[in-house]
């Protein structure tokens, strides 16, 4: 059992920023309002989630740790629609195989919180725990019983830098959530809940949101929302695309293509813009369980979809220019 999960560890979790993005997923899933995020020494050393969201009740501890235990998937049709963010049901097992991991969560009815421990896979019994409300998972020294893994970590900065980018990528994504991210002891980030712009602005900066153009287009079982870059927008990146499928961030090269020959058309310029796109579609059109941490998706039509984003953004790029 513990090899096995392990091995799954080697999927879901390869390094601090796939531990954390599973958490944060897991606080969202749970509804939570305000989530801080505490690392140290880039995340390797410690990182730890809290969040204000509905918790766990002591006699859901141990299934939360064990695997393909989720608490979100009752029917296959479920796993069919995947509504929530995490829904495989291995991550936290996967985690407190390859860590020493700590759950202190309260459900709102509970009298105090309730503490379950996993030591490189072994789980202590659950006891009693102060915690005011929801969740905090404690994940530390990732890696120290699997040192192989532990050798392919860069790093601290890097390991932070790819921490930050989860952080960004998940908080860009809810504006109704408060976010905060500290870092060996310094505060890098504090975000409120805002609206979209206003976290785009934070997140991207304030040059990329101060200008963007809205985009809003719907289709058949379909429909596309956020920001582009306008076309005065000079910095060119690739870092700054974010592209949400059903609230997931992904990368496709179909929805980047379509993107890029719209800005080729409309202003002539093949640089690589920014934008920050959710598309919401009817889940029987994507296959979204191409990826174990799910960061592609293959869409059942590309060609149609390619056609509805480029002639969303040639729209939304044209306005400004009319
Ligand atoms: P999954 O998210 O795929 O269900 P995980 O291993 O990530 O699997 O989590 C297992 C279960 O633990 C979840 O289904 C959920 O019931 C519970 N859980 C995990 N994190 C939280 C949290 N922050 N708040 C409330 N429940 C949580
Ligand atoms: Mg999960």
């Amino acid at each position: 059992e513990l090899l096995v999960n392990q091995i799954a560890a080697g999927e879901v979790v390869e390094r601090p920023s796939s531990v954390l993005k599973e958490l944060l997923e897991n606080s969202l899933d749970a509804g939570a309002r305000s989530i801080s995020v505490d690392l140290a020494e880039g995340g390797v050393r410690r990182l730890r989630v809290a969040d204000d969201g509905g918790g766990i009740s002591p006699e859901d501890l141990p299934l939360a740790v064990a695997r393909f235990a989720t608490s979100k998937i009752a029917t296959l049709a479920d796993l069919e629609r995947a509504v929530s963010l995490g829904f495989r049901g291995e991550a936290l097992a996967s985690i407190g195989s390859v860590s020493r991991l700590a759950i202190v969560s309260r459900e709102a009815a509970q009298k105090n919180a309730w503490k379950i421990a996993v030591d490189g896979g072994t789980m202590t019994p659950v006891e009693p725990a102060a915690l005011a409300a929801g969740t905090t998972v404690d994940v530390e020294e990732l890696f120290y019983n699997t040192p192989a893994r532990r050798k392919f970590l860069k790093s601290e900065a890097t390991e932070y830098g790819r921490s930050e980018e989860a952080f960004s990528r998940i908080a860009l994504s809810r504006p109704d959530v408060a976010f905060a991210l500290t870092h060996n002891g310094r505060r890098s980030a504090h975000l409120p809940p805002e609206d979209p712009r206003a976290r785009a602005a934070r997140i991207i900066g304030d040059d990329f949101a101060a200008g963007a153009v809205e985009v809003s287009a719907e289709g058949a079982k379909l429909r596309l929302s956020g920001l582009v870059a306008a076309p005065g927008f000079t910095r060119a990146s690739r870092d700054a695309q974010y592209l949400y499928v059903n609230g997931r961030f992904v990368r496709d090269k179909v929805v980047a293509h379509a993107i890029r020959e719209a800005y080729a058309d409309v202003l002539h310029h093949d640089r690589h813009p920014a934008y920050v796109l959710f598309l919401e579609i009817d889940p029987a059109l994507v296959d979204v369980n191409v990826h174990p941490a799910k960061s592609e998706v293959r869409f059942r039509d590309s060609g149609s979809m390619h056609g509805f984003v480029f002639h969303a953004l040639t729209r939304a790029l044209s306005r400004p220019l009319a």
